[in-house]
C-alpha cells in the first residue's frame, strides 16, 4: 500500500476556501486514479484566524504544518483587518509561516497555454513554447539587512544593507540546478556581478558548486539583461535562480506573461522535500462568495506539490494535462473569457478538470 502523505490544508479567506475546495477534488481523483493516499489536516490561518482565534497564525495551526510533508493554502487577507495593527494582520501570518517552517526559497512557474495566448500583452509568436521557473531567495538580501536613517549636511540619508552569506546563496543555487535537472536541464543565475559585492560571490559561488551539475548547462545573466530577455526570448528560459529583491521584480515580471493571476501556482520550499504551495493570486474580495473564482492556479498548485514534494510526476502530468484540455475545450472562468457570458463557475471548472484527469 502506498504511504500515506500528510497535506495541511489552510484555506485562508475571501476566495481561499472556494478554491481550496476544488483542489482538494483533485486529490481525491490522484487517489482513485493511482492508489496514493493523502491524509488532509485544516487549519485556521489569516483574517479567519484573527476573528476565532486572536491570532493569524494559532499555535495549532502552526503544529499541523510542522507534522505534515506539505502544505496547501489558498488566500488570507481582506478588506476588514486592513486597519488592524500589524500582529492582528493576515500578511504577518505570511511572514510568520514562512518564518517558522523555514522556507527560505519561493518558486513560480510561468507556462504559456496555447488557448490563452491572447490574454497576454505580448505577441503569440514571442511566447511560443514559454516554459520557465524562477527560483526566488527569499530570507537574505536587501528586504532583511539593517536599515536606518541618520542626517547629514545634505538632509536626512536613508540606508538599506544588503546581505548574504555563502550558505544563503549555495542553498538556494543547488534548489535551482536540482530543479533545472527535473526539467529541460538549463539554469539562468541572475545576478549584478558588474557592481555588487553580493553578486560577486554569489557568482563566484555558482560556479564553486557547477560541476557537481554537469548534467545541467549554466548561463549567468546580468539582472537588467533578464529583464530584457525575458520580454524578447521568454522561451528560451528553463529555471531562473536569482537572489530575494532580483527574483521578486523578476517573477512579477515572468507572471505577467502569461496574463492571468487566476492561472498562477507558486510553491516555497526550505531544506529536503517540505514545501508549502499556494495560487499566487490574493483572497479576491470583490468577488468572494460569487461562485466566480478562478480555481486553476490552486489546482496547479498542487500539480507542483506532486512534483517538488512527493516526486509523483506522472500524477502531476495527469492534473497539468486535464486543465490544458479543459481550456483547449473552451471552457473559461470569467477572469479568461473573451465572452463573459459563456463563463462557468469555481465548481463547474473544478468539476471538468477531475472528470478530464486520466492516467
Ligand atoms: P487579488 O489577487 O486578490 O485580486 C486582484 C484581482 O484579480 C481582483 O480583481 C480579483 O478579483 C482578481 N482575481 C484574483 N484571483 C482570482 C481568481 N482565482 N479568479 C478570478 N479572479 C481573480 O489581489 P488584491 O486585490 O490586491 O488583494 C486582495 C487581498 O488579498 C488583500 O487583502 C491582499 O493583502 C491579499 N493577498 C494575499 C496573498 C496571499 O495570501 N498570499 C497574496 C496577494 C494578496
Amino acid at each position: 500500500m502506498a504511504d500515506v502523505k500528510k497535506i495541511a490544508v489552510l484555506p485562508g479567506d475571501g476566495i481561499g476556501p472556494e478554491v481550496i475546495a476544488e483542489a482538494e477534488k483533485v486529490l481525491k481523483k490522484t487517489e482513485e486514479l493511482f492508489g496514493y493516499r493523502f491524509e488532509t489536516e485544516r487549519g485556521l490561518f489569516g483574517g479567519i484566524a484573527i476573528d476565532q482565534r486572536g491570532t493569524p497564525l494559532p499555535d495549532d495551526t502552526l503544529a499541523i504544518c510542522k507534522k505534515a510533508d506539505a502544505v496547501l493554502l489558498g488566500a488570507v487577507g481582506g478588506p476588514k483587518w486592513d486597519n488592524n495593527p500589524k500582529e492582528l494582520r493576515p500578511e504577518t501570518g505570511l511572514l510568520g509561516i514562512r518564518k517558522a517552517l523555514g522556507l527560505f526559497s519561493n518558486i513560480r512557474p510561468a507556462v504559456i497555454f496555447d488557448c490563452l495566448k491572447d490574454a497576454s500583452t505580448l505577441k503569440p509568436e514571442v511566447l511560443d513554447g514559454t516554459d520557465l521557473i524562477v527560483v526566488r531567495e527569499l530570507t537574505g538580501g536587501i528586504y532583511f539587512g539593517e536599515k536606518f536613517r541618520r542626517e547629514t549636511a545634505n538632509g536626512q540619508e536613508a540606508v538599506d544593507t544588503c546581505v548574504y552569506n555563502v550558505k544563503e546563496v549555495e542553498r538556494i543555487v543547488r534548489q535551482g540546478f536540482e530543479i533545472a535537472r527535473t526539467r529541460r536541464k538549463k539554469l539562468a543565475s541572475v545576478d549584478k556581478a558588474n557592481v555588487l559585492e553580493t553578486s560577486r560571490l554569489w557568482r563566484e559561488t555558482v560556479n564553486r558548486i557547477a560541476p557537481d551539475y554537469p548534467d545541467v548547462e549554466l548561463e549567468h545573466v546580468l539582472v537588467d539583461n533578464c529583464a530584457m530577455q525575458l520580454l524578447r526570448r521568454p522561451a528560451s528560459f528553463d529555471v531562473i535562480v536569482t537572489e530575494n529583491m532580483f527574483g521578486d521584480i523578476l517573477s512579477d515580471e515572468a507572471a505577467m506573461l502569461t496574463g492571468s493571476i487566476g492561472m498562477l501556482s507558486s510553491a516555497s520550499l526550505g531544506e529536503g522535500s517540505f514545501g508549502l504551495y499556494e495560487p499566487v493570486h490574493g483572497s479576491a474580495p470583490d468577488i468572494a462568495g460569487t461562485g466566480a473564482a478562478n480555481p486553476i492556479a490552486t489546482i496547479l498548485s498542487v500539480a507542483l506539490m506532486f512534483r517538488l514534494t512527493f516526486g509523483y510526476h506522472e500524477a502531476a502530468d495527469v492534473i497539468d494535462n486535464a486543465v490544458k484540455a479543459v481550456l483547449d475545450a473552451g471552457h473559461r472562468t470569467g477572469d479568461i473569457a473573451v465572452d463573459k457570458s459563456q463563463a462557468i463557475g469555481t465548481t463547474a471548472m473544478g468539476d471538468l478538470i477531475v472528470g478530464a484527469m486520466k492516467k
